[in-house]
């Protein structure tokens, strides 16, 4: 996908997330940064992050999950980490497809 394409949309759920986790619902920093410009290289977009934030996959993408909002949701890196960590796998997944069969 195009990079900058990408960090929209990134920040498009960090919108929609009012900037907070959304299973602890802490309030996690965002910004943008221009990559340093490099001779060698085209100019890359700039970035956007979250700090101590991550963006979870709820469908995973090697099983077909795709890179798009309705599967991305913002969480803060520790409960990124719970959800998957805590969840077998398969429980893991039915439970996010019901939870996306409901909406
Ligand atoms: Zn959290
Ligand atoms: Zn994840």
């Amino acid at each position: 996908m195009n990079r900058a394409i990408y960090h929209n949309q990134r920040e498009a759920i960090y919108i929609l997330a009012d900037g907070c986790c959304e299973i602890c619902k802490k309030y996690l920093e965002s910004f943008w940064v221009k990559p340093p410009k490099n001779p060698y290289f085209k100019q890359q977009p700039k970035q956007f992050r979250v700090i101590n934030g991550h963006f979870h996959h709820k469908i995973p993408l090697w099983i077909g999950g795709e890179d798009k909002k309705n599967n991305l949701q913002l969480l803060c890196i520790d409960c990124h980490k719970l959800v998957h960590k805590s969840m077998p796998f398969d429980l893991y997944l039915n439970m996010e497809l019901t939870s996306a069969q409901r909406r």
